[in-house]
């Protein structure tokens, strides 16, 4: 790990929503000084960063690694039917086709400049995924999804006993990996699909160990629907309170088809919505009410979800997507303001997945930051308005370099430590050993 001095940089403050050219100085892995002139030690290497946007790295609290290479197959099917199919091709895939599914996905992610990601993986294809993890060198947080309570012939269905064994192995196969880079999680699939039950161990298992507890909420309305009738309650977020799982350490995807009650309930216990805008869109799960999770303090995290519905892991077209929903779905411009949107994509996210001293540039701070060019780029060119047309102009390729835990990972907008071709060279061969099998079951449906 090396000492970096960065000069030229346009410092992100989200406050004032201006910029300041500065410089930053990298000791190991932290942000050891920012300033307008600082002194650097000798063997500091010099970065000019000739005015690019610094901003913290971006935090994806939903994701389903596994489905990378799904992103095609499974477009335009109603939900039910999607379902379907996404068992019966996850139930073929061969642990050298995940691997490559699941490279591809983290390295995507930190190709657009998320290096935190919240990852709901299935059992069957836990250790190809933790290697993937580890060689493209992202952080993550995960855990197997499990439910005990069959959606369609094809679910995998488990007992409470066998969930919390496999939480156990996820335990001492991830937890504090690759150097600390992968923690474990508990991520039980969520109501109709698990009982109250197993929710309530899988949360106690949580909270004995200090994990996060990571689960879908409210996406479906008929789900909701099923869920009011089993529970005689007025939804699945209060369903969840009563089974004790909402709390700080509680991350809720989609949470759509919420009450005012509900709502208030999640702010009450400090649980964190993932709101993953691609997904509920595509396939039309409905349109969560963002505007007023927010108005209510409630902490809203982003996420870009699994790829066999959203066809995305760029952090900022979710983002985008999310602000233009919100303001349509309000008729008012002024929610889900830029500020508010980079808050959700950085220091929000961390903050539910327990990441300290991350999710902000400061010193002190752990130096996983981005430098953003959009000087090169007819698109997106203008240099007195940058930090707004990151957002509603480009997009994640216009990450330039991606510094995590002190490493530069990305520069130019190349990998440094892995070979982008030869990676494409062998997941152009898995993928479509994967695509012969997809074939081969869609056809006999
Ligand atoms: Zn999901």
């Amino acid at each position: 790990m090396g000492n970096y001095h960065i000069k030229n940089c346009d410092l992100a403050d989200f406050d004032t929503m201006t910029v300041k050219r500065t410089q930053i100085l990298v000791r190991g892995n932290r942000i050891a000084k920012i300033g307008d002139s600082i002194e650097a030690p000798a063997d500091a290497e010099v970065i000019d960063a000739g005015g690019m946007l610094a901003l913290p790295s971006f935090a994806d609290c939903h994701s389903h690694l596994s489905q990378t290479f799904l992103k095609g197959p499974l477009d335009d099917y109603p939900i039910t039917q999607w379902l379907l199919r996404l068992f019966r091709i996850k139930a073929v895939i061969s642990p050298e086709e995940n691997y490559y599914s699941c490279l591809l996905g983290a390295l995507s992610a930190l190709r657009c400049g998320t290096t935190v990601i919240n990852e709901m993986a299935d059992w069957h294809l836990l250790d190809s995924m933790a290697e993937a993890l580890k060689d493209s060198r992202i952080r993550a947080t995960v855990g197997i999804s499990t439910t005990d309570i069959a959606e369609n012939e094809a679910t995998p269905v488990i007992s409470i006993d066998e969930a919390l064994k496999r939480s156990e192995a996820v335990c001492a196969k991830i937890h504090g990996a690759a150097g600390g880079k992968l923690r474990a999680s508990v991520a039980p699939a969520g109501l109709p699909a698990c009982s109250g039950e197993m929710m309530r161990q899988l949360k106690r298992f949580a909270d004995d160990r200090g994990l996060i507890f990571h689960t879908h909420l409210g996406e479906g309305r008929k789900e909701t629907e099923d869920v009011r009738r089993m529970y005689g309650l007025g939804g699945e977020a209060e369903a969840l309170y009563e089974l004790g799982i909402l709390g700080p350490r509680t991350l809720l995807a989609h949470s759509i088809w919420l009450s005012d009650y509900e709502l208030d309930l999640i702010r009450d216990t400090g649980a964190s919505p993932v709101h993953c805008p691609s997904t509920n869109l595509k396939i039309s799960d409905g349109i969560p009410r963002i505007a007023e999770m927010l108005e209510r303090g409630i902490n809203v995290t982003l996420g870009c979800d699994g790829e066999a519905s959203s066809s995305n892991r760029d952090m900022v077209r979710e983002a985008r997507l999310a602000a233009y929903l919100q303001k349509g779905r309000t008729l008012d411009p002024t929610v889900l303001s830029a500020d508010v949107m980079y808050r959700m994509m950085t220091i929000h996210g961390m903050k539910a997945l327990g990441y300290e001293q991350m999710g902000e540039i400061k010193e002190g701070n752990i130096a996983d930051f981005l430098l953003v060019d959009m000087d090169h780029d007819i698109c997106t060119f203008n240099p007195d308005y940058k930090l707004g047309n990151f957002l509603y102009a480009a997009d994640g390729r216009a990450v330039d370099t991606v510094f995590l835990d002190g490493e530069i990972l990305l520069r130019g907008g190349h990998f440094t430590f892995i070979d982008e071709e030869e990676v494409l060279y062998h997941a152009e061969k898995a993928i479509r050993s994967l695509n012969e099998k997809i074939h081969h079951i869609m056809n006999g449906m």
